[in-house]
Order: C-alpha cells, then sequence, then structure tokens
C-alpha cells in the first residue's frame, strides 16, 4: 500500500491536477473538498501527510492546521491564493511545515511532498533508535540505563522527571496537555493533581535548557500543555 496524503481543496480540479500527480509518484491521495470533512478525516485516519487549502467551507485551514497538530506532526503544507494569506499564516506560526501560493506546478508539489516525507520519516525512524537511545538537538535519553546526557554532561533525573521527559521526546511536537501528561506518567491512584506536571516541568527545564525562561526544547501552549519541539 502506498503512502496516504489527504488534499483539502475546495477547488475541485486543482484537487484533481495535484492527485494526478501525486499518484503517478505512488501516493495513495484521497480528496475532501468540505473543511469539516477534511478536519475529520485528517483526526481518524492515517494520513502521512495533508496538502491543505487555506480558504474552505465549513472550517477554514487555520482552523484544520490547528487542530490537527494537537495530535499529529505530520507534515502540513498549505497552500493559498493569496501571497498576503501565505505570509500571515506564516507569522501567526500555525506550525504547517510549508506554504505554497497558487498557482503553482504540479511538479513542484510533488517535489515538496517527497522532502516533507523524507523529513519526517528520519525523523520518526531515528528519534527512537534500536538501543533505546533518544537524541534530539544536543539531548541524549537512554532509556535502557535511564540516564539524560545535556551536551555530552550527564544530568540527574528523578524517576519521575525521566518518565516525563522521555513521554515528551517520544512524542515530539505533539501538543499535550497537562491531564494526559499525568495520566500518562503518574498511575490513577497516585495523590497529587496536574500541579504536580507544571513543577515538573519546571525541574526538567532547568536541567535541559539554556535559559529555561526561553526554553527551546519544551515549549507551553497557554491554556493547553506543553510540546517538545524537533
Ligand atoms: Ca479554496
Amino acid at each position: 500500500m502506498g503512502t496516504k496524503i489527504l488534499i483539502v481543496e475546495d477547488e475541485e480540479e486543482i484537487a484533481e491536477l495535484e492527485k494526478d500527480y501525486l499518484e503517478v509518484s505512488d501516493y495513495e491521495v484521497v480528496i475532501e473538498n468540505d473543511g469539516q470533512a477534511g478536519l475529520q478525516r485528517a483526526l481518524e485516519e492515517d494520513f502521512k501527510l495533508i496538502i491543505l487549502d487555506l480558504m474552505l467551507p465549513g472550517v477554514d485551514g487555520f482552523e484544520i492546521c490547528k487542530k490537527v497538530r494537537e495530535s499529529k506532526n505530520i507534515p502540513i503544507i498549505m497552500v493559498s491564493a493569496k501571497k498576503e494569506d501565505i505570509d500571515k499564516i506564516r507569522g501567526f506560526g500555525l506550525g504547517a511545515d510549508d506554504y505554497m501560493t497558487k498557482p503553482f506546478s504540479p511538479s513542484e508539489l510533488v517535489a515538496r511532498v517527497k522532502a516533507h516525507l523524507t523529513r519526517y520519516e528520519r525523523l520518526v525512524g531515528t528519534n527512537v533508535k534500536e538501543n533505546n537511545i533518544i537524541e534530539i538537538r544536543g539531548i541524549k535519553i537512554d532509556k535502557t540505563a535511564r540516564r539524560v546526557y545535556v551536551n555530552g554532561e550527564e544530568k540527574l533525573f528523578t524517576s519521575k522527571e525521566f518518565d516525563l521527559l522521555a513521554f515528551l521526546a517520544e512524542n515530539p511536537n505533539r501538543v499535550l496537555s497537562k491531564a494526559d501528561l499525568f495520566r500518562e506518567i503518574w498511575d490513577l491512584e497516585s495523590v497529587g493533581d496536574i500541579a504536580t506536571v507544571t513543577v515538573h516541568i519546571k525541574k526538567i527545564r532547568e536541567k535541559i535548557e539554556f535559559d529555561s525562561s526561553k526554553p527551546q526544547y519544551i515549549e507551553t501552549i497557554w491554556g493547553v500543555g506543553y510540546r517538545f519541539k524537533v
């Protein structure tokens, strides 16, 4: 089975053209013309990449990108007819991986799709190596030995701090709520609440961040939770 790609695009001719070009390159392509249907599909199915139009009936591309990013770190290429819109969405930092202004050549699109998929597969494939070591920009997490190295220097972690850091690093670019993290790391019977998560994040940042007031690894998503940036 080919790599599955979702196109959310209300202009059917453009969507069909993109699909034809991608299928020639052996991708399996699904088109949704409506924003709501596109969003639902993006969340429910296992796509490896999304090509997302900005102006859509129902839910627009901004909203779809934001919602998808809450749970998935697959590449998202956003397209728009307006150059100004592209500048705007880039400024919002919604987490799209690439932006293209219409009209663009379909072969240019295919080239970018290929590049993003290669990068993504490398990321997913190498983050967790067979020997259970996660390495991200100067941080090395050895899951077998339960040790953490920052720029080659070992830092001491408590058991829960370690579990929390490892879990975040294994889910890069994904926004995880404090409640999710609490559930994942602390068992349900344990005493405490989600404020425990905040305290542990603070301690982890002191160990891994160069400046914990400007975190480069664990980003705070206000009102939601945290994201480990890759
Ligand atoms: Ca449109």
